[in-house]
């Protein structure tokens, strides 16, 4: 099969034919439909995470139909699978609903082979039914984007004015669904990036501007999906007493120092590691409920590396989707 194949942290993937994988026990080979291009690949590629094994196939919003293998689904069934791809199930973690947590855990496109080729394994109990209503690269962002952005989104609460740091793939997702469940959203961006703001406008925000700004009312909550750790003190100047900064990515730049009148009156940061299979399965059911428009934008397999180039210099509208 073909595969994009990163060798060593901070190279270009490489184009290469290797054999397709064969499904052990438990596993499912899936022929990949759409791969997601997600920032925590860009980390992946660039060495900011360290566990990688290589050649690795980076890729976690793989969405595909199974070829062969497992007894989970049909032969030919549509399934996703996310970034979390195998855990223990007898940690401490695994056994109180914290599987996201789990020190042994495996990541796709991370620890193991990902969606950036024409097939992909996966063990088939950390797969995904998808909601028909999406096609095939539409429902690729669901499966991070959607899926860890609405781990986040259950973490800030239940407050009516939510913030958004860093408008991609993420918070186009999030966006529409703090919207349809009746919350007023206010979008930050790099403070000079006019498309950003407008693209945001278009996904439903009530408001748009540069993340140097204070919001027109404060906020009950904000999310930081950007990987920039100056945002939090911002976030939580922009929060009000009792309120959530949630940061839902897995890097981000060190956090400047900040006085503690910032964090005074119970405003709290948190931090959100990975999913839960529970995390997945609640968020399909809203996905299925409501008319999330994703937007992507679709690159042949082979461009993978021009896909992560146009998300790393913040050239994209929504998300990138591989296809093979
Ligand atoms: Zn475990
Ligand atoms: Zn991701």
């Amino acid at each position: 099969m073909f595969a994009m194949r990163l060798h060593a942290p901070g190279e270009a993937l490489r184009a290469e034919r290797v054999p397709v994988p064969e499904p052990g026990p438990g596993q499912v080979l899936i022929k990949v439909a759409a791969c997601g291009v997600c920032r925590t690949d860009l980390h992946v590629v660039d060495g900011d995470l360290t566990e990688g094994r290589y050649p690795l196939v980076p890729g976690h919003e793989i969405v595909g139909r199974v070829a062969a293998g497992g007894t989970r689904f049909a032969a030919g069934a549509r399934v996703g699978v996310p970034w979390l791809g195998w855990t223990c199930g007898e940690c401490e973690y695994c056994t109180s609903g914290r599987e996201n947590l789990c020190a042994e855990a495996r990541f796709t496109g991370y620890t193991l082979d990902g969606g950036y080729a024409e097939y992909a394994l996966a063990d088939e109990r950390f797969c995904f039914a998808l909601p028909q209503r999406y096609g095939d690269a539409e429902a690729a962002p669901l499966l991070c984007a959607g899926l860890i952005g609405y781990r986040s989104y259950a973490f800030a609460g239940e407050g009516r004015t939510l913030g958004l740091y860093g408008f991609g793939a993420a918070a186009h997702i999030l966006a529409q669904v703090a919207k349809a469940q009746g919350r007023k959203v206010f979008a930050f961006t790099r403070p000079e990036d006019r498309n950003g703001m407008e693209f945001a406008l278009r996904c439903g925000a009530n408001w748009a501007g540069g993340s140097d700004q204070a919001p027109p009312e404060p906020l009950d909550a904000a999310i930081i999906f950007a990987p920039a750790g100056a945002l939090v003190p911002q976030a939580l100047a922009a929060v009000k007493k009792g309120g959530r900064v949630v940061c839902g990515g897995i890097h981000m730049s060190d956090i400047p120092s900040f006085p503690y009148a910032l964090l005074w009156g119970e405003r709290r940061v948190q931090s959100v590691a990975n999913l839960t299979r529970a995390d997945g399965e609640a968020f399909m059911r809203v996905a299925a409920e409501t008319p999330i428009r994703t937007q992507t934008k679709a690159f042949p397999l082979e461009q993978a590396n021009e896909a992560l180039a146009a998300l790393r210099e913040g050239k994209l509208e929504g998300a990138a989707v591989l296809v093979p």
